[in-house]
């Protein structure tokens, strides 16, 4: 090549990282690896071994280990074992164990990136500047939550044995993510990574054996999905954490139900980059180019759909066209590529397949003129435009490099355009007018909001989903409630509360008082209704006396209070204080008609009528605990490590169905709705089924208390049949639900199409006369999921 035409091209020279300490890893091993369980290198059981190859070119890296259930047993067993004495060392100890994980991390941190860039294909620029740089910072920052957890989370303990089933396309950042809460919190952990890039998983193994950390507090195990469908299915783990695929995530959800494991699932996306015209379109395209070619796309959070405002649409898809042709493709060693290989056959397979349907569909592709390196699993940056909104390719998760735009005039349009999609994991906002980036963020149903940035983390902020993009946050305080649970949960039993019984005559003339043949309506959208199936059904007290009858709720009426609670949009959006007004005034109504709601609480229950007074006194009492909560349950200023401040934000969840207890039917009821409407969602109520009345009387003060119409709709009737139809449905984002063993599995395999957040008792009982089990910011936290909002502060 001749010097004029070396200037003219500028081109690059190749500037590959050296791979030789990875070799001498790989060879210290025999390129055929173990298990790694209770501190010690295991053969596996079966004898089975699959390979790992390099996607950049095809070669084989090792042979990795097949677990199987035997496997899964000993891992299992080992982490069980070391429970007790990890939990024992106490914090300060553990602390020093995450902080000399993340030095040696640091201390290794070029091995970790180049192994990562082999086994997953990824620029050494990104798992050098990005991967292994986060991942130490997760261990730092949760060695101090180590250190805090006796001080700052004292009502809170560990859960035990945590499986964790990770993806590839951050394998040690998501390890990360996920190992270091976890022990941080004192759990002990099984950890399986996925079959495509398991090295640095296994370097971490020798990581732990470097630092001395007790044996059995981590352990790897390789393998397929079985090996992390066996996990799931081990009966002594007590919370699965995964990341993957929502398909997946819904088949763990299935096979997790009733089992009282925790469960956090952090799934895919297809996450909107809104650009408004004001906005800085020069920052916007390298936005771009971090949204969706980063990592090659293959990024659960990529701003996979681009919606540009139509006054600047033409020019900003030029500036775009013209980036992506300048952008390097190569093999992940090389220093000065923008985009490796994608990480196996399978998955450009998926990449070109969806692509192929977006042409067949009639949107118009465009890629860049230079061809892609043919030794290697590469696919080119791709973007289409004319994509009409429900198209294939602007609903499915390509996972690839793959841009899909779309326009919008109006402000409003450009909401309702982001949030037409299954998923909310995150969304990016660019404008230069900070006010309309405000307005937009908390109208974006997802768990992130980046504005004029994009795929920014940190262990200080939480990530994770809305809607099917999962439940659960990794990173921040947030994060730490996955892997603790309420010390109050031992105080639940396996029998509801026993009250105070009073003779039956006395019982009768209570009940007389407030008027026996009284037939209860529903209340649903602010007035009350007829059951649509015109039964109803004759409630005895709990001596057999006759108290009432009550409207006999089906399928329609459950459709009709869903559509009411979605139509009522103004709840949400009242201020803390505005929402505090409302509910002292709903205690203030409560507290002129004592003495009725404690006759009614008598007459179903034949309790003396003190404890029934009891019952309604710690009902106003806890309506005064949420009002005051309403403007101080707040998130935190995250404090990020970029220039931005991190606003954790509780929002409301949706629509929100809730089966009360049967037992404690005052209070059971305010223990569970106040809290739910506090959080700003709108609810569907299941009242107590054999003593709904507390429920049905309490429409009038709802009535006189300025509630919204819709925000609290009453269905009364059976209560499992109703549980039932609340679960499967499509447009309920939440379910409580207190009942039986059964119910609570009932409820928790039905929500798993919709993804809804649950929250069963598993039929163990709380006591709800008692603060620490029937109220507390634990009920919060359970109505509300956080979205983290990064904004840009400081230099
Ligand atoms: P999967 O969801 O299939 O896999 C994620 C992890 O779960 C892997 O470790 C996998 O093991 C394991 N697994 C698979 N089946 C089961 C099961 N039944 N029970 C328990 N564990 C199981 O994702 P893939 O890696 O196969 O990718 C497929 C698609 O998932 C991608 O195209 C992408 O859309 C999405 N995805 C989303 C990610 C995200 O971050 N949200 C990350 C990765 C993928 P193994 O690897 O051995 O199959």
């Amino acid at each position: 090549m001749k010097i004029k035409e070396i200037y003219e091209t500028m081109s690059y020279g190749p500037a590959p990282e050296s791979a030789d300490e990875v070799i001498q890893f790989l060879d210290s091993h025999n390129k055929k690896f173990k298990l790694f369980i209770n501190g010690k290198w295991t053969k596996p059981s079966s004898n089975e071994y699959f390979e790992t190859i390099n996607p950049c070119t095809k070669e084989v890296l090792a042979k990795i280990p097949e677990a199987n259930e035997a496997d899964v047993n000993k891992a299992v067993t080992a982490a069980k074992k070391a429970l007790p004495e990890w939990v024992n060392i106490g914090a300060h100890k553990r602390a020093r164990y995450l902080y000399a994980l993340a030095r040696q991390i640091q201390k290794h941190s070029r091995l970790f990136a180049v192994l990562e860039s082999l086994d997953n294909g990824k620029p050494i620029r990104e798992t050098r500047d990005v991967d292994v740089p986060i991942v130490a910072r997760h261990f730092y920052h949760h060695a101090g939550w180590a250190q805090l957890k006796d001080s700052e989370l004292k009502d809170y303990k560990e859960v035990g044995v945590i499986g964790q089933i990770i993806p590839w396309n951050f394998p040690l950042m998501m390890l990360a993510w996920k190992i270091a809460p976890a022990i941080a919190m004192g759990n002990t952990v099984v950890l399986k990574p996925a079959e495509f890039t398991p090295l640095t998983a296994l370097l971490f193994a020798e990581i732990c054996q470097q630092i001395g950390l007790p044996n059995g507090v981590i352990n790897i195990i390789t393998g397929h999905g079985k090996t992390g469908a066996t996990l799931v299915d081990h009966k002594e783990v007590n919370k699965i954490a995964f990341t993957g695929s929502t398909e997946v995530g819904k088949i763990i959800r299935r096979a997790t139900a009733g089992t009282s494991k925790k469960l956090s699932l952090e799934l895919g996306g297809k996450s909107p980059f809104i650009v408004f015209e004001d906005a800085d379109l020069d920052s916007v395209v390298e936005g771009v180019v971090d949204a969706i070619w980063f990592n090659q796309g293959q990024v659960c959070c990529a701003g996979s759909r681009l919606l540009v405002q139509e006054s600047i649409a033409d020019k900003l898809y030029k500036k775009v066209k013209a980036r992506m042709e300048t952008l390097r493709m190569g093999n992940a060693l090389d220093k000065s590529i923008d985009m490796g290989a994608v990480v196996a056959p399978i998955q450009l397979k998926t990449i070109t397949d969806l692509v192929k349907q977006g042409i067949d569909e009639g949107s118009t592709l465009w890629q860049p003129s230079w061809s892609c390196p043919k030794d290697g699993y590469y696919y080119p940056p791709t973007l289409f435009t004319d994509v009409t909104p429900s198209s294939t390719i602007a609903q499915e998760e390509i996972f690839g490099p793959v841009l899909v735009a779309m326009s919008f005039r109006s402000h409003k349009e450009a909401v309702k355009l982001a949030n037409n999609t299954r998923y909310g994991l995150a969304c990016s906002i660019w404008t230069e007018n900070i006010n309309l980036a405000l307005d937009i963020a908390p109208q974006i149903k997802a768990g992130t909001a980046w504005i004029n940035c994009t795929n920014v983390f940190d262990a200080a902020a939480g990530f994770g989903g809305y809607r099917e993009s999962g439940f659960g946050r990794e990173g921040g305080i947030e994060g730490l409630y996955e892997y603790l649970k309420p010390k109050a949960d031992e105080l639940l039993s396996g029998e509801p509360i026993k009250v105070a019984k009073k003779s039956a005559s006395k019982a009768m003339s209570n009940g007389q008082s407030v008027g026996i043949d009284r037939t209860s309506k529903m209340y649903i959208g602010g007035k009350q209704t007829r059951p649509d199936g015109g039964y109803s059904t004759v409630v005895k007290s709990s001596n057999g006396d006759y108290v009432g009858e009550v409207s006999k709720g089906n399928r329609k009426d459950i459709r009709n209070a869903v559509e009411a609670a979605h139509s009522n949009t103004s709840w949400e959006g009242k201020t803390g204080h505005a929402k505090a007004q409302v509910l002292y005034y709903i205690a203030e109504n409560l507290a002129i008609r004592r003495d009725e709601f404690a006759n009614r609480i008598v007459q179903m229950t034949n309790q003396s009528k003190s404890s029934a007074l009891e019952e309604v006194d710690i009902s106003i009492d806890r309506i005064y605990y949420y009002a005051a909560m309403a403007d101080k349950y707040d998130g935190k200023v995250h404090h990020t490590i970029h220039s931005n401040v991190t606003l954790a934000m509780p929002e409301a969840i949706g629509v929100m169905g809730i089966v009360c207890p049967n037992e404690s039917p005052l209070l059971g009821f305010i223990s569970t709705v106040i809290p739910v409407i506090t959080m700003g969602n709108n609810v569907v109520v299941i009242p107590s089924e054999s003593m709904p009345f507390s429920a049905t009387d309490f429409y009038q003060i709802l009535e006189t208390s300025d509630v919204p119409a819709g925000t609290v709709n009453i269905v009364t009737g059976s209560k499992e049949e109703l549980a039932e139809v609340l679960a499967k449905h499509d447009d309920v984002d939440g379910i409580w639900y207190f009942g039986t063993k059964e119910g609570s599995k009932n409820v928790e395999l039905l929500s798993a199409d919709n993804m809804k957040r649950t929250w069963v008792n598993y039929g163990k009982y709380r006591n709800w006369l008692d603060k620490t089990q029937g109220e507390g910011t634990m009920f919060l936290r359970q109505a509300s999921q956080i979205k983290n909002i990064w904004i840009p502060y400081g230099e």
